[in-house]
């Protein structure tokens, strides 16, 4: 289109060509002008710049077309047309700086401002040697009209600088406006400078040329302002790096450029075509003066630059240096291109040093693709690599270091383009982790994992389980330790658990765990299917039986073991659950006995939980009752006492044993009441028993966790005095286990029951762990021999020799023994052979109520045991 205009200018009459050609470039000047204003008006930093520019174009074709009309269109070197660029060009000049703002233009400097000034001078001399040379040798200047020159070459020069600084002060986007805004006004200046050298004809190509080169500065203008993004851009750290260092090299070496280009011109002008005007050789001194200049300004700026980072670098060496944190900085590739110290230094003692290999060869093998993959290139990565990663680094004595190291990507930096790793050598924090885990993890006596370790293995058992149970879960209760105890020392138990957990160990398979998970109980996670975690149970129970030599003795120990498939679904607090279940099963069965888990187990603890709630309000309500059994004298068959038993009548689940609910008062805290209440009723029945010959001695059982609790004296001597029962008559019975437990005031109470008057019975003899020890400990009147030891008096010889001896000792000490559970006639009549004095069972009467009781005494008058006369 621009073709097709110049063409149609030509084609014009002579006369009307420029006037034509010049109303065009105006009414595109005033367009581009338009532009400037309305795109300038964009951003605010840059308004006032480009309306400048608009006003500079503005004024220049106002001026233009006014020094036309004064001084005619074809008189170039007029002075007033000369001269009439010279305001539009400042004016344009002061917009091209605005662009760019104060604070920007102090920032750049001295050498910025030589860099200008430079520019300034070689383009002056540019248009000396070219515009105002020919110009001066081609005809008579006024004076005025040369120095109208002179001004108007200045004024474009003053520009041009405008426009170099615009480009080496800016950078980012902006930088390219910078450069095209150069171009453009480039463009504008040269056109006026042609302009003036050649419009002295008539209109022609020159001219033509010219207004081409005009327009072309003006449309490139027009493009600098629709491109310039404003100075209000943030650039980023890397742009801004990346164009300082290609600004500093446009404003180092342009002006020098154009300053050698014109300087050479001048020179070949000077030889070829004559004198060049002072003011190009006053111009070209002060370039020269100017390169000096910029030389030391540069100079100084470079010296600067250098300390300050020989500074930091300085600084930066003395703080890795000096820190005993390390650092690692990896290049491409991963490699190590420097490490601290601290890091290399171990490394290098070990024989191989950290620099020139990628780090994660240098990792420990286990820890080098978690390491490639945390550092992996930003570009295959979502982002650069972040957080906090541990891994190991070979020491100086081949042992591996823990390091945890974050990590900073200076890849895009231009001067560093690598990630600095930051480290921290934890290697004693990691190791007193690891103590402390292994210590959390495991009972401090046997070494074994402790509870929580166990709970662990469970539920990782339990997650992994599937339909079929292929682990079970076995539970040791441990039974004899308090005996040990008391007969052969403290310190005895704990190598008795450290050998159970080792033979325990020793007899479950290598994949097994074996825990102490309590202070009597072990847990085994036994894997095997169906009926294999049987066996391991009977293994293991009969290894923990098999007697324990010790330097102090042999202990002898048992278990009570409970079995609980691992089946899916099932929780970790559920088969401990179970297996405390099972336990309390196998214990119920006796020493030695593996329960498996049975839904069954589960009803018997919700009735021991009824029970136990049920119990609190028993004895207001009426529920309990006493059952008198008889005790008979072999010696003159007749009764000479009772035992009152214990009774609850439970609306529910009716007469209930007190072995069934004893054991739950006891847990529940309520043996106490209970007690109380047997000793007051018992008493005061048997206070108000009918006497025939001796009054009937009343035997009462006293539970351990009741004279454990240090009231039984204050309770006996209370019933006693409510009752008015004789002390001699009343007889306190007691299991061993009461005698076995601890606590001063034990013998202490007994010894002042005694002295009282009360009769103390060592009940359930010959049953657990019976010492004749237990006699001198704790004197006793009375023993009872237990009814599982007498079951088999008639039939084994040693249980008769073992009974023999013990009732022989008795009557040695002065103590009568009564036999319980005489269910036979033929227990009776060995009974008798061996000259035990006493007896009690279901052959002689079971127990009964008391009127029954009442009745049976008054029938027979007390003297002779009806029905067994003759027999005995
Ligand atoms: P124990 O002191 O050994 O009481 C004797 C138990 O043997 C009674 O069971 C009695 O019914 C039973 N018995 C008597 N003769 C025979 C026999 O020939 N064959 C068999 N198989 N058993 C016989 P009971 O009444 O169930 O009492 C069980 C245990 O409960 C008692 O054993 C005693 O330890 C405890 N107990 C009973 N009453 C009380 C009480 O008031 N307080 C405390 N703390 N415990 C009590
Ligand atoms: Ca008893
Ligand atoms: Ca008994």
């Amino acid at each position: 289109m621009c073709l097709a205009l110049l063409t149609g200018v030509l084609a014009l009459p002579v006369g009307e060509r420029r006037v034509a050609a010049d109303t065009f470039v105006a009414v595109v000047a005033l367009g581009v002008a338009a532009v400037l204003t309305v795109v300038g008006r964009r951003s605010r930093a840059s308004r006032r710049g480009w309306t400048l520019v608009a006003g500079g174009l503005l004024l220049g074709v106002a001026v233009g077309v006014l020094a036309d009309v004064v001084g005619g269109p074809d008189s170039p070197v007029d002075p007033a047309r000369t001269a009439s660029s010279v305001p539009a060009h400042l004016v344009a000049a002061v917009g091209v700086l605005s662009l760019l703002g104060w604070s920007r233009l102090r920032t750049g400097g001295a050498r910025l401002l030589t860099e200008s000034a430079l520019f300034c001078t070689a383009a002056f001399v540019l248009a000396q040697v070219l515009v105002v040379g020919p110009l001066v040798r081609g005809g008579d200047l006024s004076v005025a009209s040369r120095v109208a020159l002179e001004v108007s070459c200045a004024a474009a020069t003053l520009l041009l600088g405008a426009g170099l600084t615009l480009l080496t002060a800016t950078w980012g986007a902006r930088r390219a406006t910078g450069a095209i805004t150069l171009a453009g006004l480039t463009g504008v200046t040269v056109a006026d400078a042609l302009a003036a050298v050649g419009s002295t004809g008539p209109f022609g190509l020159t001219d033509l040329a010219t207004r081409g080169v005009y327009l072309a500065g003006l449309v490139l203008l027009a493009l600098a302002a629709v491109t310039d993004p404003g100075g209000t851009t943030t650039d980023t750290q890397r742009e801004r790096q990346r164009l300082t260092a290609g600004l500093t090299l446009a404003g180092h070496l342009l002006p020098h450029l154009v300053m050698t280009v014109a300087a050479v011109l001048l020179l070949g002008s000077a030889l070829l075509v004559g004198t060049p005007t002072p003011a190009a050789l006053v111009a070209v001194a002060l370039g020269l003066l100017l390169t000096a200049v910029h030389r030391g300004v540069s100079a100084r700026d470079e010296v600067r630059v250098g300390e300050r980072l020989a500074r930091s670098e300085a600084w930066f060496r003395s703080l890795v240096r000096s820190s005993s944190d390390p650092v690692l900085v990896l290049g491409p590739d991963l490699v190590v291109t420097w490490a601290a110290p601290a890091l290399d230094g171990p490394a290098t003692e070990a024989g191989r040093s950290l620099v020139g290999v990628p780090v994660t060869e240098s990792v420990h093998p286990q820890d080098a693709d978690a390491v490639r993959a945390w550092l992996a290139d930003p570009a295959a990565d979502a982002g650069p690599p972040s957080g906090l990663r541990g891994f190991r680094l070979r020491a100086a004595d081949g042992t591996w270091r823990v390091l945890e190291a974050g990590v900073t990507d200076l890849r895009q930096d231009l001067y560093v383009r690598a990630l600095v790793l930051h480290c921290r050598d934890v290697t004693v924090r990691s190791d007193t982790e690891d103590e402390l885990r292994s210590l959390a993890f495991t009972d401090p006596v046997t070494g074994l994992p402790n509870r929580a370790a166990h709970l662990r293995a469970l539920g990782d058992e339990l997650a992994d389980a599937g339909e079929s149970p292929a682990v079970s879960l076995l539970l040791f209760e441990v039974e004899g330790l308090v005996e040990a105890r008391e007969n052969v020392g403290r310190d005895v138990v704990d190598v008795s658990l450290i050998e159970v957990g080792r033979r325990l160990r020793a007899t479950v398979r290598g994949d097994d765990q074996v825990a102490r998970v309590g202070p009597e109980l072990f847990a085994v996670l036994a894997h095997g299917v169906d009926g294999e975690p049987d066996l391991v149970a009977a293994r293991c129970l009969s290894v923990v039986e098999q007697p324990i030599i010790t330097e102090l003795g042999l202990v002898d120990l048992t278990a009570a073991v409970g079995l609980v498939p691992l089946v899916a679904g099932l929780g970790a607090s559920t088969a401990i659950d179970r297996a405390e279940l099972s336990v309390l099963a196998a214990r119920a069965a006796g020493p030695g006995s593996v329960r498996r888990y049975d839904p069954a187990l589960g009803a018997s603890r919700d009735r021991r939980e009824r029970l136990r709630e049920d119990l609190v309000g028993a004895r207001a309500r009426g529920e309990l009752a006493l059952a008198w059994q008889p005790i008979v004298s072999l010696s003159d068959q007749r009764v000479m006492g009772v035992e009152a038993l214990l009774r609850w009548r439970h609306p529910g689940f009716g007469e209930l044993e007190p072995e069934e609910f004893i054991p739950i008062a006891e847990r529940a805290g309520l043996i106490g009441d209970l007690q109380r209440w047997v000793l007051i009723e018992a008493t005061t029945a048997a206070a108000a028993l009918p006497v025939y010959g001796d009054p009937l001695r009343l035997g009462i059982n006293v539970s351990a966790v009741h004279v454990a609790s240090g009231t039984l004296v204050g309770d006996v001597s209370n019933a006693l005095k409510a009752s008015g029962l004789e002390p001699e008559r009343l007889v306190i019975e007691i299991t061993e286990s009461t005698v076995l437990a601890d606590g001063p005031h034990v013998e202490v109470d007994f010894a002042a029951l005694r002295l009282m008057g009360v009769h103390v019975a060592l009940d359930d003899f010959g049953s657990g762990y019976s010492s004749l020890a237990h006699l001198t400990r704790l004197p006793v009147d009375i023993i009872k021999l237990d009814r599982t030891f007498l079951a088999r008096i008639d039939k084994d010889p040693h249980t008769r020799a073992l009974c023999e001896s013990v009732i022989g000792i008795g009557g040695a000490l002065g103590i009568d023994v009564v036999a319980e559970g005489v269910e036979t006639p033929s227990q009776l009549a060995v009974l008798r052979s061996m000259g035990c004095g006493f007896a009690q069972g279901f052959l002689l009467s079971r127990p009964l109520s008391l009127p029954r009781f009442v009745a049976l005494v008054d029938s027979t008058a007390g003297q002779l045991w009806p029905g067994l006369v003759g027999r005995v």
